[in-house]
């Protein structure tokens, strides 16, 4: 499969390039050491049409689609890891609510997170991390408000996200059971439990949600009743292109600080080889990631293609990253240098939006079939 990128795609991609070289690069180590991304930043993604890529523009979005949107998430990640994956939950957030809401939510929503509001993914719990189905969080219906009472764990900017997009267990149990809602942030008996103190992304904020009888209108499910485990199924078919695009990124930055250590020292040629090595990973992680967003694209199944460049793009960038501090030495291992912050941003690409475990599970499944 050829993929040469259209001229709307390459526009998008280095808008992406120079906002990531100019704004995110040069302050990632800052962001860091704040525990946070400036919201200003998330406002000028917005402006440049990344927070919102694959969404049609009639709901404010860029519709330049998902190779756009891997492109794009590729260099925003080089720049700044914790920065990505705020974009990318926001990104996979509206579509979500573009695909499954009504009317009345996808022009409330969308509009408001292309602008640079977050949007955060819900549905982790203690009991429910691989398998959703293990959920406990309950929504019941009284009168015309759904009440929604439990917790949930490991939740990416759920504590800065305008709106939340909540599953619960509506209708007994097993993944049948699960319905998914919009919850706007500050609705009352929504709290933040816990801030996790992370290794790695530590610009992305990363909570505990507790929901203690959270009243939302009956209109505040999103699609329909008992449609939550096809809806997580479906968001994070799409979002582990933006994790596998999100991995390459965070790869590329510490392959970036190997060669510039290379040009400015002889290289032997044992790590001339290992360079070579790192450079084919990237290569190979760029093509499974965009062949699996063009397939998305155009509307075909595209779950095994997402989970091989999911699986591939995540565990090569661990390996290039370590890589890259090996080749660096020690200047690598101080606090704040992009090879070692890649290192420790990358290593979650392997877990969120379904292990590398679960990949294989759902590669050898659909194999198998
Ligand atoms: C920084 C960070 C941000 C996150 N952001 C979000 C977010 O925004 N929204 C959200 O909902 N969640 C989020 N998560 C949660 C993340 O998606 C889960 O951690 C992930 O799905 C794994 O779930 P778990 O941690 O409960 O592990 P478990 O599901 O308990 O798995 C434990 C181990 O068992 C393995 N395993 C599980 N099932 C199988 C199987 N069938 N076959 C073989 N091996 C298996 C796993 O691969 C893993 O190694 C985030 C996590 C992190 C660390």
């Amino acid at each position: 499969m050829h993929l040469q990128p259209t001229p709307q795609q390459l526009q998008i991609r280095d808008a992406a390039r120079a906002f990531a070289a100019e704004v995110l690069a040069p302050n990632a180590a800052r962001f860091e050491r704040d525990e946070r991304v400036p919201d200003d930043v998330f406002v000028q993604l917005g402006q440049r049409g990344l927070m919102a890529v694959a969404v049609s523009e009639s709901l404010g979005g860029s519709g330049a689609g998902t190779v756009a949107y891997s492109l794009a998430m590729t260099e925003i990640a080089r720049g700044c890891a914790s920065t990505a994956v705020t974009m990318a939950v926001t990104n996979m957030v509206g579509e979500v609510i573009a695909h499954f809401g009504d009317d009345a939510q996808k022009t409330h929503w969308c509009p408001k997170l292309a602008a640079g509001e977050l949007g955060a993914f819900a549905l982790s719990e203690a009991e429910a991390g691989s398998d959703p189905g293990g959920m406990r969080t309950t929504a019941t219906l009284e009168g015309d408000e759904w009440v929604i009472t439990g917790t949930k764990q490991w939740i990416s900017h759920g504590d800065l996200a305008s709106v939340l997009v909540v599953w619960a267990r509506t209708d007994g149990p097993g993944s049948r059971g699960l319905s998914c809602f919009l919850v706007p942030k500050g609705a009352p008996g929504l709290g933040i439990a816990k801030h996790e103190d992370k290794m790695g992304l530590r610009a992305s904020h990363t909570v505990a949600l507790s929901l203690d009888q959270v009243r939302v209108p009956e209109s505040a499910l999103l699609g329909p009743r008992g449609a939550g485990f096809r809806i997580a199924m479906m968001a994070l078919d799409g979002g582990r292109i933006g994790i596998a695009s999100q991995a390459l990124g965070i790869a590329t930055c510490a392959y970036d600080a190997a060669v510039a250590h290379l040009r400015a020292t002889p290289a032997d040629q044992g790590e001339q080889f290992r360079l070579a090595d790192m450079a084919t990973r990237i290569e190979a992680s760029r093509s499974l990631a965009l062949r699996a967003a063009s397939m998305k694209e155009r509307g075909e199944p595209f779950s095994r293609e997402a989970s091989i460049a999911k699986a591939f793009a995540t565990e090569g960038a661990w390996a290039t990253c370590n890589t890259a501090v090996e080749i660096v030495g020690d200047d690598a291992l101080t606090l704040g240098h992009p090879a070692e912050r890649a290192l420790r941003d990358v290593r979650v690409t392997m877990i969120y939006e379904g292990t590398s475990e679960v990949q294989r599970v759902v590669v050898s499944r659909l194999e198998l079939r």
